[in-house]
């Protein structure tokens, strides 16, 4: 005979598997979608795979080539306070200007607007979440996301990679 415990623990158990299995391929189906490809999108600077290993950095080869992300806290360019430009580390277009910086307290570098006609975004559906991915509208480098909780005026916050970009100063 089984006592009330072991009924209770045995029937304990069994929700748990099912609960286990009941989600499991969920997230394995949401974690596998890859963001779509820029297939749709003409890049004036194009270049081939080995190229770009030439250009870039293993670092910054992963997240422009291939949407990496770098880690917090870990880019010299998020605490850059200096007047000037940060352009693509892909092809060297001027992106963003230090006037739109702002601190975001995230650890990447944070801009609330980018020059004009510099970025281009599209829906980005990774890891079950859905964001608007932002690139370089020049060579299709992938530089981060941007989100709607900036500061004003226009309440957008592009967070950036530093890798995927460099500063150039302008004197005073
Ligand atoms: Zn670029």
């Amino acid at each position: 005979m089984f006592s009330r415990r072991q009924i209770l623990l045995a029937g304990g158990g069994l929700g748990v598997a099912v609960l286990v299995a009941g989600v499991l391929p969920k997230l394995s189906t949401a974690t596998a979608v890859i963001s779509e490809a820029h297939a749709d999108e003409a890049f004036e600077v194009t270049h081939s795979d080995s190229e770009w290993h030439s250009i870039l950095s293993d670092e910054q080869y992963q997240i422009l080539r291939e949407e990496g992300t770098e880690r917090a806290y870990t880019s010299a360019l998020n605490n850059e306070h200096r007047t000037g430009t940060f352009a693509c580390a892909g092809c060297d277009l001027a992106l963003f200007s230090s006037s739109t910086k702002f601190d975001s307290r995230t650890g990447w570098p944070s801009f609330w607007a980018p020059l004009e006609h510099a970025v281009a975004t599209r829906q980005d559906r990774s890891f079950g979440m859905s964001r608007d991915e932002v690139h370089c509208r020049r060579c299709g480098g992938h530089l981060g996301h941007v989100f709607d909780d900036g500061p004003k005026p226009t309440g957008l916050r592009y967070c950036m990679n530093g890798l995927a970009m460099t500063f150039q100063a302008v004197a005073a």
